[in-house]
């Protein structure tokens, strides 16, 4: 909430509660379903929907110290990190998976996160699975020269994460059924849950392959929450084959959805759960009289404007 936010993240104005919308879609109004965005996509301009509420009790914490994340070389997260670096004036350290990456040109999302005054730190993919061993991460910080720095978790999820994620939730209390999220690493459907009124249900979309998600949820619930909270379930079927894959299928799906939205619609996450509604609703998943909200989680990135 924008009330408990440190003033310098208050003075980013985030717009929240971010925008309700209803969209009306013959598609869904044929099965008598009633379609709403959630507009976190119009949180921040550089710090996008979820990422802010994830990042933000997460700089509060930093208490000015460097920010040190990791992420791939097409993160929202690390992208998200720089920015808040750039605004609040905070020094960000990347850590990026791929050590063959460091001698190549940037491509544009690492070259924004070194614009907005990243530095990027590139290890190879072993290092970067074990990057939670104490060990391993004590020798990052160490090559990184961020021996002191505030570490955030590979997607930004970790417990006050969680906890910030709550709020939007709350914002959508008594306003829709279901409530549909693309899922990374489970952080925001994990809080989402927990803000939600009883009778309304989370459902989250992994976006990559795996089947781990539900048990990392729980986790992640545990760690911010001490327990279970809410109602959610994962409808495993639309990850298209994996992050940041995609079908042609999909493509020409998000690009109608732009066209009879006028949405921005993010390919690597927000496609998926907009797309996996669809399906749902064909199958008539949802009663007659459903209202289903979609959590635009984010916004496409473009990588020089
Ligand atoms: C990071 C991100 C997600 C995934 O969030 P998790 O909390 O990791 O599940 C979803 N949508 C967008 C647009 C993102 O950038």
């Amino acid at each position: 909430m924008t009330s408990t936010e440190p003033p310098a993240l208050a003075a980013l104005r985030p717009r929240l509660p971010s925008p309700l919308t209803e969209a009306r879609d013959e598609r869904f109004e044929r099965r008598g379903v009633r379609l709403l965005l959630k507009r976190d996509d119009l949180v921040h301009p550089a710090l996008v929907g979820n990422k802010w509420r994830k990042l933000a009790p997460n700089l509060a914490a930093a208490g000015g110290r460097t920010v040190l994340t990791f992420g791939g070389a097409y993160s929202n997260h690390l992208r998200a990190t720089a920015a808040a670096g750039r605004l609040l004036g905070l020094a960000t350290v990347g850590v990026v998976r791929g050590q063959e990456l460091a001698g190549r040109p940037l491509n544009a999302s690492l070259a924004r996160c070194a614009a907005d005054g990243m530095r990027l730190h590139f290890v190879d993919r072993s290092t970067y699975r074990r990057k939670t061993e104490p060990d391993t991460l004590a020798a990052v910080l160490r090559q990184a020269h961020a021996r002191d720095a505030f570490v955030v978790p590979e997607g930004g999820s970790n417990a006050a994460a969680v906890r910030g994620c709550r709020a939007l939730g709350a914002e959508l209390a008594g306003r829709a059924d279901v409530v549909a999220v693309a899922c990374g690493t489970g952080g925001t459907l994990a809080g989402l849950a927990a803000g939600l009124s009883p009778g309304q249900r989370g459902l989250g979309v992994p976006v990559l392959k795996g089947g781990f998600l539900g048990a990392e949820t729980r986790r992640l619930q545990q760690e911010a929450f001490g327990g279970p909270r809410g109602t959610w379930t994962l409808d495993d079927r639309f990850h298209f084959g994996g992050y940041a894959r995609t079908t042609a299928e999909l493509d020409t799906f998000a690009a109608d959805f732009e066209q009879r939205h006028g949405l921005p619609v993010e390919r690597l996450y927000v496609a998926k759960a907009l797309y996996a509604l669809l399906a749902l609703t064909r199958e008539d998943a949802f009663a007659r009289g459903t209202t289903v909200a979609a959590v635009v989680t984010g916004a496409p990135f473009q990588g020089s404007g």
